[in-house]
């Protein structure tokens, strides 16, 4: 039984998509599943580490899926040529991580490339880089499953790119009009962090560093507080 969060990653696949690459496939669960669901032809799990790559291999051959689903061991986007696949997947790991593939190797993405992004934390520097680098965030998910709470970007290259804002970078530009109620609970926690980061600054010695942290951390508050009330 794949996890809620692959399988709602897996419904964000276009229906004209044949390949998908998913890079940092772990176990390749996504990619066996997404052929079995007849969602694409052909698929593609990239592992940098050789353990992940072995669980990859064996989830593969158990199925017998070797004709379908190529795995490849190498650093993110590398073990694709460029084109090669309609849809990008990076999922699971942390948001700058997410970047550096992205930034290292986009020259392997095209104007056709669909990227299904979970960044399991930092999703603004994954936004950022999309919004700097002429991708436009086409939509976003929101889910929880065992304690965590899960952002999905869904992105590619639109002929007029849309640049992202401060907010829209932070919490997200779909996510901000959606309004769900994980969404709600993600930043009513993180602005609870915000603000015990906030009164332990004030217990410190007010050093300049100190001030512009604050400076930086009321900056933050104020910005989720007004995407916790969006009417824009
Ligand atoms: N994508 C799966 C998921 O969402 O459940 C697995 C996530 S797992 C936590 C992250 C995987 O990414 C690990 O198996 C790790 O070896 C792999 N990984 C980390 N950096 C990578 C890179 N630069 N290129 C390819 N894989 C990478």
């Amino acid at each position: 039984q794949l996890s809620k969060r692959l399988q709602r990653l897996t419904s964000y696949i276009p229906s004209h998509a044949k390949t998908l690459s998913d890079i940092g496939s772990d176990h390749a669960y996504l990619p066996c599943y997404a052929y079995q669901k007849g969602l694409i032809n052909r698929a593609i799990a990239g592992e940098v580490n050789e353990g992940p790559f072995q669980s990859a291999l064996r989830t593969v051959q158990s199925l017998g899926l070797e004709k379908a689903i190529s795995v490849r061991l190498g650093d993110g986007l590398a073990v694709i040529d460029r084109g090669e696949t309609d849809v990008v997947v990076i999922a699971g790991m942390g948001g700058s991580l997410i970047r550096k593939i992205l930034d290292e190797g986009s020259h392997k993405l095209t104007r056709e490339t669909t990227l299904i992004l979970q960044p399991n934390v930092a999703s603004d520097t994954v936004r950022e880089w999309l919004s700097s680098n002429g991708w436009t965030i086409t939509n976003e998910d929101i889910i929880e499953e065992d304690g965590h709470i899960y952002e999905m970007l869904i992105s590619s290259q639109t002929a007029q790119p849309v640049n992202l804002s401060e907010i829209e970078c932070l919490m997200g530009p779909f996510l901000l009009q959606k309004q769900d109620k994980i969404f709600a609970k993600k930043w009513a926690i993180e602005l609870q962090k915000v603000k015990n980061i906030l009164k332990s600054l004030d217990k410190t010695e007010q050093t300049e560093e100190i001030l512009q942290k604050k400076q930086q951390f009321n900056k933050k508050a104020a910005l989720i507080e007004r995407g916790l009330h969006w009417d824009n």
